[in-house]
């Protein structure tokens, strides 16, 4: 019998990584997007990254947009980042005690966010969510929140829920594990849709607690709220007695220095953030009113804690990042960059005679491929979109050393590391990959 030739794979190591990862921990990865499982490809094994760039364990370099999914603004390895960080280490990881630095992160953000007059530091985004719908609940005596349809918050269980069709509808969890009961006091409503708002206020009002919502969507792709519906939640949380929560774990310190928050002229009563307060190692935090706040676990009786929560190392890595953010020269340049990129996208769709909708913020955006490249207002119109075409799309792009988001779903991120050419390189790319998805 002929023995057959191996094929020697240039994402070998990746792959031979991957079985025993398989074989150790549920679906090879330590979170879902992970896996690429969405684009039907094997998952990569990274071994580095600088600037703007990523190498994996076979040797490949990508020019990255996933960048970490969002903390990384500044880039992979930024050495004043990593500076901070190894000179926190040489002191020590963790006390289990209060640190200046803590002190320190909470001034900028408090200082950075008017709306966030006291703060609390987590370990997670996922975190920061759960204890915030804990304290509004707390704060108001209510049970019921509200939620936009495909609205991602981490895995808390609450609202761990799917979309009902348009209409408010109380909740069906959509994962196993989590009783009815947890998500019975969630209300989904569609995003960017201000009389379905009005109508789950208008039956609910009184035992609603608060609306949860990313002032900008990012976990469904990215999209934008439209003209007064932010204000119109502010109204109508306001008329009932109920918090507006923004979650701004993506948006904060990324859309503007100030978070969307301060884009939309919104003031929410508290904020959730994570990812670039971080500067790339675990954080979370909420914040908000002060009279809120002061219910939190010991000035108050709703309780909240943790083990590595203020640890100096992240508060390290957080404090350098926003310290170099206070150059707000860096935001002009992400935004010129996205822009330029958006821009590359829209064009290289229309040489290749393909249908996308270019949604951007700042430096995060994505490209929907939704039908006839309509505009996505909200999950049902991303839930459109070809996603047979977005994962050939990422297959030609992952091939030719571009590294996105292996989901439709998902931002891209520009980070203050990418160069023009690194643009301009992606667009061309981009265009290949377009024609490959036309030519289908
Ligand atoms: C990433 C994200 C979270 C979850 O943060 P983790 O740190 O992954 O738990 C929550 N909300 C939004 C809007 C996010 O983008």
């Amino acid at each position: 019998m002929k023995k057959k030739t191996p094929v020697v794979s240039r994402y070998a190591k990746s792959q031979t990584l991957f079985t025993k990862a398989r074989d150790l921990m549920p679906g090879g990865v330590s979170s879902p997007v992970r896996s690429f499982k969405s684009v039907g490809r094997d998952p990569l094994f990274i071994q580095s990254g600088e600037g703007s760039m990523v190498l994996d364990v076979d040797g490949n370099s990508y020019i990255d947009y996933v960048m970490s999914y969002g903390p990384l603004i500044l880039g992979h390895c930024h050495p004043a980042v990593q500076a901070a960080v190894a000179k926190q280490i040489s002191h020590g990881s963790s006390f289990g005690c209060c640190s200046a630095s803590e002190v320190e992160l909470a001034g900028m953000i408090c200082q950075a966010m008017p709306a966030v007059e006291m703060i609390r530091f987590v370990n997670s985004g996922t975190e920061a969510v759960m204890s915030a719908l804990r304290l509004a609940r707390g704060f108001t005596g209510r049970k019921l929140i509200v939620k936009m349809a495909g609205g991602y918050h981490g895995h808390v269980d609450a609202l761990l829920v799917q979309a009902g069709s348009g209409a408010t509808t109380h909740g069906h969890p959509s994962s196993p594990g989590i009783p009815e009961n947890v998500t019975a006091n969630t209300l989904v409503i569609p995003f960017n849709d201000l009389p379905a708002a009005q109508a789950a206020f208008a039956k609910f009002g009184p035992q609603i607690a608060a609306i949860i919502t990313e002032p900008v969507m990012g976990n469904i792709g990215v999209v934008l709220p439209q003209g007064g519906y932010l204000e119109g939640l502010r109204t109508l949380c306001d008329a009932a007695g109920a918090l507006l929560i923004f979650d701004e774990v993506m948006t904060g310190f990324r859309v503007h220095p100030s978070g969307a928050q301060a884009l939309h002229c919104i003031k929410p009563d508290l904020t959730c953030l994570g990812k670039i307060i971080g500067g790339g190692l675990p954080v979370g935090a909420y914040g908000g009113r002060r009279d809120i706040m002061n219910l939190v676990s010991p000035a108050g009786p709703v309780y909240q804690a943790g083990t590595l929560s203020g640890n100096p190392l992240a508060m390290q890595a957080g404090i350098t990042t926003l310290r170099l953010l206070q150059d707000l020269d860096i935001y002009q340049r992400l935004d010129v960059l996205a822009k330029q990129l958006e821009d590359g996208l829209r064009q290289s769709a229309k040489a290749a005679q393909c249908a996308v909708s270019v949604q951007r913020c700042g430096s995060m955006f994505t490209p929907f491929f939704s039908p006839d490249g309509a505009p996505v207002h909200n999950y049902a119109d991303a839930l459109l979109c070809d996603q047979a075409a977005f994962s050939k799309f990422f297959q030609v792009l992952l091939d030719e050393g571009v590294l996105i988001p292996p989901s439709q779903f998902e931002a891209w991120f520009v980070s203050a590391a990418h160069s023009e050419n690194d643009i301009e390189k992606t667009i061309a790319l981009a265009e290949k990959a377009m024609r490959a998805v036309a030519e289908k």
